[in-house]
């Protein structure tokens, strides 16, 4: 059986573990979790990061750190995972689903600018299956409107916009806060886990005491004050050494886990092109604005019925193979509060799209399985 997922652990992480225990400081912001930020700030230039029990959780700490009250107006695609929405529910706002590009899953960023009122408060781009959206359009958007920019790039770690003068920019450090998944799914994982990314100062002191439950704790660690005690909201957002320990070690490998996905992503995209040129099958496309970290490789097929075909086809043939987001304007959570429009694309992908298995101890072999897999359900099934 080939699986979907299988998460993948390096040489170190019991290591590092045991060195937690040994320390005897297990709860957050230890020694591991120092490590792991300052890996992001240092290879990201990520002004300042927070480790966080998740991804939803680092969300969380975007719209609270938005100030976000009810009726405000956020607009997010709505082919993206529950989380991004969630957070700023919780707010008590509106989030205003916009639909996906024709040729992305990702947020068609022309359809952006007629979804904005005076409620507006912020832009949710998602970098789905880690590629880049067109960062500069959206950025443009967000200042020309007084907009704030959320990144979700839960699935874009080390990867980037090219901006017109060539030069990279680490997703999640584009607009003023961006947020980081270490999911078991995602290419560096430590079980569950998050992080946020704070780009813009103003946002740097609160953002430390929400995260240590409403209380200016952190400072106090530093020495900056003589006590500490509650001055704001916040919850528990931090997450326990022994998963930073985890998710440093898997840092450490990023370079070594990111080219092994490239390589299957690569293999499978030319083996599939064939297919793709006969019209079966359509590949992901990357534009020419974002560089490629390997995360997910998906097919988008003709009609539902190929799409449930092909699955239950590659299942008798023992490869797992697994479809993904329902539009969250179609939800039942949100059906009714939704405000009618149609989003064709965000429902297309949502009856099309289907991811193929993509981990790091996939072998080539099992690659070209897949492949073989997919071309004889098109060709004899
Ligand atoms: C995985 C994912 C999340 C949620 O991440 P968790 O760490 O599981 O909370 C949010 N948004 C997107 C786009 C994701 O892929």
């Amino acid at each position: 059986m080939i699986p979907f997922n299988k998460p993948f652990a390096t040489e170190k992480e019991l290591i590092y573990i045991k060195s937690v225990l040994d320390m005897g400081k297990i709860s957050g912001n230890g020694m591991y979790t120092k490590l792991c930020q300052t890996f992001f700030e240092e290879n990201w230039k990520f002004q300042k990061t927070l480790l966080t029990t998740s991804c939803t959780d680092a969300l969380e700490m975007c719209a609270i750190l938005l100030d976000i009250k009810p009726d405000d107006e956020i607009i997010m695609p709505s082919y993206t995972f529950v989380s991004t929405a969630l957070a700023f529910i919780r707010q008590g706002a509106i989030v205003v689903f916009a639909d996906s590009r024709s040729d992305h899953p990702g947020i068609d960023e022309n359809k952006i600018e007629e979804l904005i009122t005076s409620k507006t408060k912020a832009l949710v781009p998602v970098h789905y299956a880690g590629v880049s959206c067109d960062m500069s359009k959206i950025m443009n958007i967000a200042q020309k409107h007084n907009l704030f920019v959320v990144e979700d790039a839960a699935q874009a770690i080390d990867n980037y916009y090219i901006n017109s003068d060539g030069s990279f920019s680490p997703l999640g450090g584009i607009g003023q806060l961006g947020t980081f998944s270490f999911h078991e799914t995602k290419n560096i994982q430590s079980g569950e886990g998050g992080l946020i990314a704070i780009n813009d100062e103003q946002f740097s002191k609160r953002a430390e005491i929400i995260w240590e439950k409403g209380t200016n704790r952190a400072e106090f660690y530093r020495g900056e004050i003589n006590k500490y005690g509650w001055v704001d909201i916040g919850s528990s957002f931090l997450q326990s050494e022994i998963l930073a320990a985890f998710l440093f070690a898997q840092l450490e490998q990023k370079d070594k886990i990111k080219s092994k996905r490239l390589r299957i992503w690569n293999k499978y995209y030319d083996g599939l092109s064939e297919l793709q040129e006969k019209s079966f099958i359509k590949l992901p496309k990357i534009p020419n604005y974002s560089t490629n970290n390997g995360h997910m490789f998906y097919i988008v097929c003709r009609t539902l019925d190929e799409r449930s075909g092909l699955i239950e086809y590659l299942k008798k043939n023992n490869i797992m193979s697994v479809f993904h987001y329902q539009s969250l304007h179609n939800s039942d959570f949100y059906k009714a509060k939704h405000d009618g429009r149609v989003l064709k694309f965000s429902d297309q992908y949502s009856e099309l799209l289907l991811r193929l298995p993509l981990f790091y101890e996939l072998t080539m072999d099992m690659v070209e399985l897949v492949i073989r897999g997919v071309e004889s359900f098109f060709y004899h099934n």
